[in-house]
């Protein structure tokens, strides 16, 4: 089968490799119908990822049909399509039994697929710990609705879920790539009275102003003059950072009135400063992370509602066979891409 393998550092290449096999009675094989490239893709193919094993196979954003089932799975059969989680977590330890996933102790916890483990830019997946990595997509939802539900909008799902969002609070986030607009309509699910989408690209604050006329938006030079004037308190009740920029941090803080709540969602490239004695007296409370991915079933509830959409971040779609072109506009940020779609062989 055709998998999308990290070679060496700078390095991709789309290999014929044997499809997998189950190897423990958790396991289940996934033939992937959709994928997508995330911009973690792009961390392990410039070196930013070191636990990342070369000759693995890339991708944690997929949905698919279960094509075999181990002895011990239980909650999915063959026949069934799926969404793949991008984090593996066994339920059973002490993290997972409190619903932190992202940090469950089992050897394969946390992310692996197309990390440490291959993953799903290819024909077909293994997935460990199955009963916990799959949610079966409810009828009438289809691979394209589903396709983001295992990453980047249960990010979203959980960054919007662990800010403390009141029906009086203006929220503001920072970063308008696709986690940030998956964040964005989690966080407009929780109906708070205001919400600024801050981006420094004029073509993704437009994408903003098109699909969600109610939410404010502002570039990064005027947020804290804009926050402040659109805000009851002199600042944001909540501010949620996706953008892991080089300010980006900074200017979450600054734009948070005393006592909010800032979670940072983002991922840094370098360590960032907590300047203590300049915040000191603003008393924030701050909340980072690593998704706990346990949200699934509830996400794709809400999509089968119509209450979450996030069909309109599919831009392009391409082939598996021609996922090199793909990966080259995604990195390019060419033609207005926000996500591409990869089709699996029919
Ligand atoms: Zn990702
Ligand atoms: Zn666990």
């Amino acid at each position: 089968m055709l998998a999308y393998t990290y070679i060496e550092r700078g390095r991709f290449a789309l290999l014929e490799k044997p499809r997998p096999e189950l190897q423990d009675d958790g396991d289940a094989i996934v033939r992937v119908t959709l994928s997508s490239i995330c911009t973690s893709d792009l961390h392990i193919k410039h070196g930013s990822v070191p636990r990342a094993v070369p000759g693995i196979t890339v991708g944690h954003e997929m949905v698919g049909v279960v094509e075999k089932a181990g002895a011990g799975v239980s909650t999915v059969k063959p026949g069934d399509r799926v969404t793949v989680n991008v984090e593996t977590f066994c339920g059973k330890c002490y993290f997972c039994r409190h619903g932190w996933v992202n940090n469950c102790t089992h050897p394969y916890g946390g992310w692996a697929l197309g990390c440490r483990i291959d993953g799903g830019q290819a024909e077909y997946v293994r997935v460990p710990m199955a009963d916990q990595g799959l949610d079966k997509i409810p009828e009438g939802v289809s691979d394209r609705q589903a396709l983001f539900v295992g990453d980047i909008l249960a990010t979203g799902y959980w960054a919007a879920d662990i800010s403390w969002i009141g029906p009086e609070d203006t929220v503001l986030i920072l970063g308008g790539g696709p986690t940030g607009l998956c964040t964005l309509q989690c966080v407009l699910l929780r109906g708070p009275r205001r919400v600024i989408l801050c981006e420094k690209e004029p073509g993704r604050r437009a994408f903003v102003e098109a699909h969600y006329p109610e939410v404010l938006t502002v570039g990064p030079e005027e947020a804290e003059a804009f926050v402040a004037a659109h805000s009851d308190h002199g600042g944001a009740d909540v501010v949620l950072e996706v953008a892991g920029g080089e300010d980006t941090f900074i200017l979450a803080w600054k734009c948070a009135r005393p006592n909010a709540v800032v979670t940072v969602v983002a991922l840094y490239d370098r360590p960032q400063i907590l300047p203590l004695p300049d915040m000191y007296g603003k008393n924030l409370t701050f909340r980072t992370g690593g998704v706990d991915g346990c949200n699934c079933a509830r996400t794709l509830e809400l999509i089968a509602q119509g209450k979450l959409d996030t069909t309109p971040l599919i831009t392009h779609t391409y082939p598996l066979s021609r996922i090199e072109e793909a990966y080259d506009l995604f990195e390019g940020r060419r033609n207005g891409v926000i996500k591409v779609a990869v089709t699996g062989p029919s």
